[in-house]
């Protein structure tokens, strides 16, 4: 009798036997509905046997094998068994993390990837349409966008299928072939030296570095080499951070590959359009995908070329249960794979520069921009220890924007903190707003006609008091900026100025971005508040002046990173300024002008910057090197918490693999949602070491009763 070894979303690390009468090897990779306890579970078949371990009477039986969709691929299975491992999380959790959210529904009745579009008879009844058909309206509207998967109609009330036998809609035609081959831009020598050396590299692994400034030419590279590798008959993979906000590059890309079936994976889509673009990879059926970080596990079967935009970008990681790097991942999987990667970002992560200088990954550099006009934006900055703000800004600031203004041009005013001020300050007694729930601050939010204090780490709300809890004093003030209160400045200093707030409270509503970036494109704001989240990707052609308040804080970080992250996001800012045929310009205040992080900035060296941090990290031991991994614990109480971690570090020194054991101690965040957090960092020069010592250790661990204590590992940990 075949016994299928099968992959369930469990916390359990281990494969579970089924018996499965009609199994053969060809199942391997498919679906499964199977009895688990006494629910239902939707797995992964990854291995047939004829005999397990547990008595032939006490084996369960499978419910039903998907053998509508075509099966995971090998190379598949193998990638989620490697990030399992890496990561150290159990290899069925993994496995399912990786499925679209609707394959893992017990229901197996993929939708048919259809996608239908709107006929002239059925634009000619939209357009009779009475005022107050606004479902048929929405419905017609989606269509208006292009053609719209089945999947998604069947969401859409009134019943696709009444339109369908209507003539209406229709199913969507291939996309035609190229009508007018977009003429190419010309190359510059930095881009023809790249292309070069990455031709002659062939078409095997290779991890490529291009370093090159915003406005530098990265994305022509990509495309031209996307094109090499579509006519080898390949397909190529692209990750970029944050594609729902960069519509531009999807739409850059569709543009100079019209004939060619692309497809865009986030978790922005809705159920139905993501599962109808990744069945269509698993069938090999997509030229390109373009997506975030989740999209490095999707089956493309003649995949040719990865590659992954901003390299750089924290949101690469995952920070909760499989908590992989997406540009790791990526790396596997070309080496796998052997195929090449090209990796690229304006500030590379040390990690990746250190690399390029070990001669691991070869280094590309664009060193100017691709439009001779559009110089590199003149960085200055302002000594607020000499030219003290006022409400958050100095003088020299107050007059940059002035000028801007009567130039009609447009100016970007950066501040890293969402809501009005940071905290809210007795002045008699130095009490300031806290969570009850967590160790952190309240911030205060402008809301509705007033005020409200909000805990950004569990979202805790609460009126501000009138009195201070501590003295009863009556003299309470907001303390520091946040982007709402140099809104209100900035309407006050500049009254006839259009100002636009744009940060993760504006930008969550759904088309809010699409809005921005409209009234900015068509010249509807004048000034620009926004956090970094502005900063993402997008061409704003008449934005010439940046100004960067508050940034010094980050100098202040205890975390080794904080200085790494401040220079990319504001080279990423700075980067806003004067595209196209406008000189630009960046003022940054701080108290710290001679700061070397500074002086790079200003010289637009990352190099100096990359070695001058990296030789820090280097006396510290710090990555890129060593390696880390981090043991986090929460409990109801601290000593709780510190105990499991006390008996982990206990167990670790058993370990007869050389890794250096810190002692357990509360996180810098102890206190979340009335959880008391610990961790305990576990570090190696080696890679290999510290994968040989954390394997059995984390497996040890999970042998122990640990009640309501919840742990978790973190290999290649971002913060903390
Ligand atoms: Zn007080
Ligand atoms: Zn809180």
């Amino acid at each position: 009798m075949p016994i299928l070894q099968i992959a369930l979303d469990t916390p359990l690390d281990q494969l579970f036997d089924y018996r499965a009468p009609d199994a053969d090897k060809t199942d391997i990779g498919r679906r499964v509905r199977v009895p688990f306890g006494r629910r239902e579970l939707v797995g992964v078949a990854v291995g047939l046997a004829e005999t397990s371990s547990i008595a032939t009477e006490q084996l369960r039986t499978v419910i039903e094998i998907d053998r509508e969709s075509p099966p995971l691929p090998g190379d598949i299975l193998r990638l989620a068994r490697f990030a399992a491992g890496y990561y150290q999380h159990p290899y069925g959790a993994t496995l399912l993390a990786l499925l679209p959210p609707a394959l893992k529904r017990p229901a197996f009745r993929p939708p048919p990837a259809a996608a239908y579009t709107l006929t002239e008879t059925g634009r000619k009844h939209v357009a009779e349409l009475p005022a107050r058909a606004t479902a048929q309206r929405r419905l017609a509207e989606r269509l208006a966008g292009g053609p719209v998967a089945t999947a998604q109609l069947t969401d859409l009330r009134p019943s696709m299928r009444d339109w369908l036998k209507r003539g209406w809609i229709e199913a969507a035609k291939p996309p035609g072939t190229r009508s007018e081959a977009e003429s190419l831009p010309e190359l510059t020598h930095a881009q023809k030296t790249a292309l070069d050396q990455m031709a002659e590299a062939g078409t095997g692994f290779a991890t490529w570095l291009l370093h090159g400034v915003t406005g530098s030419g990265k994305t022509e590279i990509y495309l031209r080499t996307i094109e090499r590798t579509l006519a080898a008959g390949r397909q190529a993979l692209v990750l970029a951070p944050e594609i729902h906000l960069t519509p531009q590059l999807v739409e850059r890309f569709s543009r100079r590959f019209p004939d060619r079936k692309l497809v865009s994976l986030h978790s922005g889509l809705a159920d139905g359009e993501r599962l109808a673009g990744w069945l269509d990879c698993l069938a090999g059926q997509v030229d390109i995908v373009l997506g975030t970080r989740l999209a490095v596990f999707t089956p493309m079967p003649r995949l040719g070329l990865i590659i992954v935009d901003e390299e750089h970008d924290p949101s690469y990681k995952q920070m909760e249960g499989l908590r992989y790097h997406a540009r790791d991942v990526a790396v596997w999987r070309a080496r796998q794979t052997d195929i090449p990667i090209l990796l690229g970002s304006a500030t590379p992560a040390l990690e990746s520069w250190a690399n390029a200088g070990k001669d691991r990954y070869r280094l590309l550099s664009l060193p100017e921009r691709a439009h001779a006009a559009a110089n590199l934006p003149a960085t200055r900055l302002i000594d607020t220890r000499t030219d003290k703000p006022v409400q958050g800004l100095s003088e020299a600031l107050r007059t940059a924007l002035g000028d801007n203004l009567s130039r009609h041009e447009q100016s970007l005013v950066f501040v890293n903190r969402r809501g009005y001020a940071p905290v809210l300050y007795c002045k008699a007694c130095g009490h300031v707003s806290a969570c009850s729930r967590c160790a952190a601050h309240m911030v205060i939010h402008r809301f509705g006609g007033g005020y409200q204090l909000r805990c950004h780490h569990c979202g805790l709300a609460a009126r501000p008091p009138e009195a201070c809890p501590q003295c009863g004093s009556l003299d309470l003030h907001p303390a520091g900026q946040g982007t709402q209160k140099v809104e209100d400045t900035l309407a006050t200093l500049f009254p006839e100025a259009r100002i636009l707030r744009v940060d993760r409270d504006t930008a969550s509503r759904k088309g809010a971005f699409d809005a921005m970036r409209e009234a900015i494109g068509g010249r509807e704001v004048d000034i620009l508040v926004g956090t970094q989240i502005v900063a993402k990707g997008h061409d704003f052609p008449n934005l010439t002046l940046v100004g960067v308040i508050n940034a010094d804080q980050a100098l202040m970080s205890t975390d080794f990173r904080a200085s790494e992250r401040l220079f990319a996001q504001l080279m990423q800012v700075g980067g806003r300024a004067g595209r196209a045929d406008r000189p630009g310009q960046v003022l940054i205040q701080t108290d710290y002008p001679h700061h070397p992080l500074y002086s790079a900035l200003v010289a637009h060296d990352y190099p100096a910057f990359a070695s001058l941090t990296l030789r820090e990290r280097r006396q510290a031991d710090f990555p890129p090197w060593s390696y880390q991994a981090l043991l986090r614990a929460d409990a109801r109480s601290m000593s709780e918490a510190l105990a499991f971690l006390e008996q982990a570090h206990r167990l670790g020194l058993e370990s007869s693999e050389q890794v250096t054991l810190y002692d357990p101690v509360p996180a810098l965040m102890h206190r979340v949602a009335n959880r008391e957090r610990a961790q305990l960092l576990v570090q190696s020069p080696s890679r290999t070491r510290l994968q040989r010592f954390l394997t059995p250790w984390i497996a040890a661990l999970r042998a122990l009763k640990t009640g309501g204590l919840r742990w978790s590992i973190d290999v290649d940990p971002l913060d903390g």
